[in-house]
């Protein structure tokens, strides 16, 4: 593929009327680099965050070798991408089809589960055709945590809880392998503590049901950068975790691992858009709800954006955005910062759109389709390179949105 400079330079050359997404090898490399070398354990590579083969093979090369793969489209995919790869079943819901396949066309061992009824499930599925039961298996008891730090949470829907964890991990314990412990604190967590509070509600579980555990996993949740939402130093939920890990009652042996999804992807991406028509500071542009700007358009999420146009002013307003659809809900609120006099026909950048992102896309009202091209320039924000002011010197640690 054809490498280009940056964003403004693909704009030039192609001066696209589809959406195009911008690949960054190189940040999504040091990204994984960094994780590999400095997380005080093992990092998964959460799949869902973004599924594209092109990145997989970039994290692989960069050092992740484990992946956190939730459906059975995903255990394939990845399988089929790289075929060295050790993935990992984090999904506590699972068809018993999808654990068979898992385990016996694709060398998946380890499985997460919630409930009595999946670890049944799951013992039954991987047995052998004389009815044996797996003597390899690797499970991981998801817990139930608190998402209050953090900006999407994942707490309603998985996890057991603390109180009815004991009689789950000693039954899982009976017939695994390896036990494991595991959590998500919820996605672009804010602080460190939210890892330090659930490590204690860990703890907790251990000693309450007094089992040999030989994973802790610490799940997804490492934050990115983005517009309003400037977290601490990943170095520090790295120091907090390896403290608060070191001090648990699990084997000597036992392995740490985290899971993040965001934090590997975020910079992998941006979106060139077009402004098709200004009304107002309303801009209706190609993409949208139900393309890569799903968690805009959802949750507004505000991303950071950038007028590919020469001569604009430098006086900047805030916007919000139309998607293409014809549905009103593909709207996009912002306020994004553009120049006062952007007009139909400019392009515009949106950056961090690597996880959640570039993965949303679907075909919906004839949209959604767009090519992608690989740039070299560095992304909008980066927690990697070095160049971030610690935002710990204003205390500016917690969401401003
Ligand atoms: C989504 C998810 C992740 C990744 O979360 P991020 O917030 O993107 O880091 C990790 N583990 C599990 C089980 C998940 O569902």
């Amino acid at each position: 593929m054809h490498n280009h400079l940056d964003a403004s330079a693909v704009a030039r050359a192609f001066a696209p009327d589809e959406p195009v997404i911008l690949n960054r090898p190189h940040a999504a490399a040091r990204a994984a680099r960094f994780f590999a070398e400095k997380f005080p354990g093992r990092s998964l590579y959460a799949v869902k965050a973004n599924p594209s083969p092109e990145l997989l093979r970039v994290l692989w090369d960069a050092g992740i070798t484990h992946f956190d793969v939730a459906s059975i489209a995903e255990v394939r995919l990845v399988r089929a991408t790289l075929p060295e790869a050790t993935l990992c079943f984090m999904h506590p819901v699972k068809t018993a089809g999808a654990i068979r396949e898992a385990y016996f066309d694709h060398g998946v061992r380890t499985f997460s589960l919630d409930t009595h009824e999946e670890l049944e499930k799951i013992v039954t599925a991987t047995a052998d055709a004389s009815g044996e039961p797996a003597a390899d298996l690797r499970l991981c008891v998801r817990l139930r945590v608190s998402s209050e730090y953090s900006e999407l949470s994942l707490a309603s829907k998985f996890g057991i809880d603390l109180a009815d964890a004991a009689p789950l991990l000693q039954a899982t314990r009976q017939v695994a392998d390896w036990l494991g412990v595991c959590f998500h604190v919820g996605s672009q967590a804010m602080t460190p503590f939210a890892y330090v509070q659930a490590l204690v509600r860990v703890r907790a579980a251990i000693v309450d049901a007094s089992v040999t555990v030989d994973i802790v996993d610490v799940g997804g949740g490492f934050p990115s950068v983005y517009p309003g939402m400037e977290p601490p130093p990943l170095e520090d939920y790295f120091d907090v975790i390896h403290r608060a890990a070191e001090s648990l009652p699990v084997s000597y042996s036992s392995e740490l691992w985290c899971e993040p999804g965001r934090a590997l992807s975020a910079e992998y991406n941006s979106l060139i858009v077009k402004v098709e028509k200004r009304r107002g500071n309303e801009l209706y542009i190609n993409d949208g709800a139900y393309g890569a700007l799903y968690d805009a358009a959802h949750v507004g999420w505000r991303f950071p954006v950038k007028c590919l146009a020469d001569a604009r002013s430098d006086e900047e307003e805030g916007f919000s955005f139309y998607g293409p659809t014809c549905d009103d809900a593909d709207f996009m609120e912002g306020p994004f910062m553009l120049p006062a006099d952007i007009k139909a026909g400019d392009y515009i950048e949106v950056g961090m759109l690597g996880a959640y992102g570039a993965a949303m896309r679907t075909a919906f009202n004839g949209f959604g389709q767009g090519g992608a091209v690989d740039v070299t320039d560095e992304p909008m924000e980066s927690l990697y390179t070095g160049e971030r002011a610690d935002p710990r010197v204003s205390d500016n640690v917690v969401s401003l949105r």
